[in-house]
This record gives C-alpha cells, structure tokens and sequence, in this order.
C-alpha cells in the first residue's frame, strides 16, 4: 500500500562533537549536586549519545542565586542598554559563525532534517536575537497627562528573575523566544530545557559567555519536569515564568505559580489548528501547504494544520493530491540531503502517535496512506493521511504532534467556522481562498492566535505568536514579548505650585 520516496545516498556530515553536558551554573558548567546524571539519544536509532547533569530542586536553588544575585547586584539589568544591545549582537555573529556545528547538533539530537535546521531554524535564530538586540535600547516609558500638579511618568523596568521552561520540537528556536526579549529588557535567567534535548542549549550559552554576558545572567539547568521543571515553577525567588509545551503541563506550571509566589506566567501550548481550503482555493498550492502545514518538524509543531477541512466541491480533487505529495515525502536520515522527515523525538512519542494512527484505522475514517512505522530502528513513522474524518473522531479532536494529515469536508462557510473554532484549542489557523470577503471573514471568525492566509507557518521576529483559549496566555515574538518582561512603575512627583 505504501513505499516511500527514496532519500539520496549523499550524507552530510558537519563536524558535531558534545563538549557541554554539565548545568551552566553562574557562569560554569557544573554537576549535579546529586552528581546524577541521566542519557540523551538519536531519534535516528535509539542509541545514547550522552549522559547529562540531571538537575534538582538544589541545582534549581543554586540557578535561582545565581540569577537573583546577578540581577540585584550584577551590572546586567543597570547596564546601559546600547552595551546590553552589543552583547546580543555578538553572541549572534557568534551563532552564525557556529550555524553547522549547531544545526548538527539539533539534528543529532532532535531527528529533525539537517537541511532544515541549517538553513531555516539557525537563520532565524540570528535573526531573532539581532531582532531582540535592536530593542534592548528602544525600551522607555511615557509622560502621562495626569489631572493635578503632578509630574507622573512610568518607567518600564527588568522584572526580575525569570524561569523558562522549553520543549524538545524548537530546542534551539525555543530557547530564542524565551532568552531574546528577557535578555533585552535586562533580566536574568534560569532556564530548564527539555529532557529529550538538552545540548544544544549548553553550546550557546558557551557563546554567550564568548559574546561578554555577566556571569550568572544566563543559568541552564538540564533535567526533567516534575523535579528540576516544578522547582523552578514554584521558586519563591523567581519573579515570572515563561513555559512552552503540552496545554496538561501548562495547567500544573499555572498553579506551582499561584501556589507559590503568585509570579505571572506565560503560557505557549498546545493546538489542534484548523487549515481551511476553500472551493475557490489554487487546489495545487493549497496542497502543498497543507501537507507543509501538517509535516514539517515531522508533525510536532504546536500549530501543526492538523484538521484539513476541504470544500466538498474540490474534496476528490484534493485528497488524491494530498495523498500524492505524502506518497512523494521522502523520509529518511535526517543528515541525508533532501531527506524532508525525519525520526519522532523519543519512544514515548513514537508509541503515542502509533496508538492515534490506530485509533483512525479503528473508526470510521479512511487510512490512505501510511499507518505503519517507516523502517526498523530509531522512531520513524511513514506520512499518513486519513480522510473522511469526522469532528468527533479523536484523530480530529487531540493533538497528535506526529506526520498524521486528517482530511475533513465541509459545505458552507459558516458550518466550517463553527467545525473549526469547535476545540478545546486556538493557536493557530490557516485559510485558502482567492476571495478577500471570504478571508476576511474566515480571518474576523476564527477564535485563534495566528491566521494565515494562503500560507502556513510564515515565522518573523516582529510577529507576534500565542494562543487563545487553552493554547495558551500571552504572545511571543514581536514588541508583545517585552511586556511578558517588563514591569511598569509609575513616578508621581508634585509640581512647583504657587497656590500651595
Ligand atoms: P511537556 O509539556 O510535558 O514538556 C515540556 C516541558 O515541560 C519540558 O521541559 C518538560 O520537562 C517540562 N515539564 C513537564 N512536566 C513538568 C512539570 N510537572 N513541571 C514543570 N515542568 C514540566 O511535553 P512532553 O511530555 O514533552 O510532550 C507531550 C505532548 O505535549 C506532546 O505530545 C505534544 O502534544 C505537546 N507538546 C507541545 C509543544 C508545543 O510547542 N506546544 C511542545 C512539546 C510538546
């Protein structure tokens, strides 16, 4: 039923050795204060390919005065913000000048295809953290007209300690949106990366270091959630936390915050995002968008175009063409040239998108393609398309976060609204139409964070990104992400009054 396009033979092979395994504590690498340490693996085999200091509550108590004494002492959040600026700047020519190393890196670790890191995620990285470097000494207050004598105006203030926690699909990217704007505003940091990839957050914070950032600014504790990633959470001394991951663990993160020091919280979570191609859509490039909308980074994109809803009037059309493109991905060694898939991150995920595979097989929808693991070591899964998918099917309902497309019809455009904002979730959706009335009251309709017209995933700096209802709280990216790290302090000061 199913063969997959052949990759090349043509390996790419950048240099890529691990030197980081130990937390960046203060400005040095140090073990655990357990001395435990636990294996990281390639996706592309199940092999281990490190072992790495497993932070703790102690190792999180350690970051935490780190941060907090170089917040309250330190030069960082009282230096001027043009110097502040050049130091994000550095450690971006820094990143450029070590893409390939690091690209390896993520790859190795993460399955994704090297091509793709190298030539999408470290650009972008670069671009983010020049982004973030051009704002640092653009950060001010306002007069405010009040009634009275009164001289009053805010000033827009570090606020604080933050604790950041990230997932394994972006590790590096993920770690940008978080450091950038935190960085730039002129707080410190303690920063928990994902148990499944914690290296290449360690390699970049050595280039910090190399770019002239104050010791104990940036503090990277590896390990996992419940221990190192709930201490943080609900340190007294961390001033606000910043998480990334599934919509379950955001709940916790939300109430270790309240219970703790009631320190605010911003929240990126899950999506179960909707991609609507409507009868007028250029079917050809609607294809190639919604396949790109749903498999890239192997389907684990918190946006991912995971229910393709399909006018019935271009439906047949479309579906044997989606089916073609997904019969057409070439899967593969992610170091591999023109390999587009490669492995899911780590078992657990694996077996997780296996048992949402069966679930479709099991129901009433059709298996077009795929369904099965691609090959037999490491986590790869073949590109699957379901049709015939139906709202309350739980293929359509969860997120899946694997290369599982779910094709669904619809008629009228008000049915497809309410279908589409019919989820737990909104972070993000997609629209295909040659008609502006119709994109623009799909885009006013649709109760989601991003929407993109005629194009998927389009990422800049300057855009803002988040989700409503349980996708999340606040908005990453953009000018909206220095307000997740700022405090406003209003200054009232009388004025020289005659009368008085
Ligand atoms: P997760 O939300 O559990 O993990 C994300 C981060 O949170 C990791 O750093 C993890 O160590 C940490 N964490 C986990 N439990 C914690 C706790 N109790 N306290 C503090 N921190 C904690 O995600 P996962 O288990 O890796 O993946 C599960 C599902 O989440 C995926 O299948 C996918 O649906 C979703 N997911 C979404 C995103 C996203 O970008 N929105 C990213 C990764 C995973």
């Amino acid at each position: 039923r199913f063969s997959t396009a052949a990759a090349s033979e043509e390996l790419i092979t950048p240099p890529v050795h691990i030197e980081y395994t130990k937390h960046l504590i203060n400005g040095q690498f140090v073990d655990s204060a357990s001395g435990k340490t636990f294996p990281t693996y390639d996706p592309r085999t199940a092999e281990v390919i490190a072992h790495v200091a497993e932070g703790d509550a102690e190792d999180i108590d350690r970051a935490v005065a780190a941060a907090r004494k170089a917040f309250d002492e330190g030069p960082w959040p009282k230096m001027s913000a043009y110097e502040r600026s050049r130091i994000l700047l550095r450690f971006a020519d820094l990143v450029e000048k070590h893409s390939d190393e690091l690209a390896a890196l993520e790859t190795w670790n993460n399955g994704k295809p090297f091509e793709q890191a190298a030539h999408s995620e470290l650009p972008m990285l670069v671009r983010l953290f020049r982004y973030y470097a051009g704002w640092a000494d653009k950060i001010h207050g306002l007069t405010v007209p009040a009634d009275g004598p009164y001289h009053v105006q805010t000033l827009h203030e570090p606020i604080g300690v933050a604790g950041q926690i990230i997932p394994w699909n972006f590790p590096l990217l993920m770690f940008t949106w978080k450091v950038g704007p935190a960085l730039a505003c002129g707080n410190t940091i303690v920063l928990k990366t994902a148990e499944q990839t914690p290296l290449t957050a360690l390699y970049v914070a050595k280039l910090f270091q190399e770019a002239g950032l104050p010791p104990g600014v940036l503090n990277i504790v590896s390990g996992y959630g419940p221990t190192a990633g709930a201490a943080l959470a609900s340190h007294m001394d961390v001033d606000k936390v910043a998480f990334t991951g599934s919509t379950d663990t955001g709940k916790i993160i939300l109430e270790l915050a309240a219970k703790s020091n009631l320190k605010p919280a911003t929240l990126e979570l899950g999506g179960k995002s909707p991609f609507i191609i409507c009868e007028d859509a250029d079917i050809d490039r609607a294809v190639e968008l919604a396949h790109f909308a749903l498999f890239f980074n192997q389907g684990q994109c918190c946006c991912a175009g995971s229910r393709t809803f399909v006018h019935e009037r271009v439906y047949d059309e479309f579906l044997e063409k989606a089916k073609a493109r997904a019969l057409k991905r070439i899967v593969g060694d992610p170091f591999k040239k023109g390999v587009e898939q490669g492995p899911q991150i780590d078992s657990e995920q694996f077996q997780k998108v296996l048992r949402y595979i069966k679930s479709g097989i099991e129901s009433t929808a059709t298996l077009e393609c795929g369904g099965e693991r691609f090959g037999s070591k490491g986590y790869f899964i073949q590109p699957t398309v379901f049709s015939n998918v139906q709202d309350d099917m739980l293929i359509a309902q969860d997120e899946i976060f694997g290369p599982v497309q779910s094709i669904l019809k619809f008629k009228e455009l008000d049915e497809v609204v309410r279908r589409a904002n019919a989820t737990r979730y909104g972070l993000a959706a997609g629209v295909f139409t040659r008609n502006i009335d119709t994109a623009n009251t799909l885009t006013r309709a649709l109760r989601a964070g991003t929407v993109w017209v005629n194009c998927f995933d389009v990422f800049d700096a300057a855009i803002p990104f988040g989700g409503y209802k349980m996708s999340g709280i606040g908005r990453e990216k953009g000018i909206y992400s220095l307000h997740n790290y700022l405090q406003v302090k209003a200054v009232v000061t009388p004025l020289k009054n005659p009368a008085w």
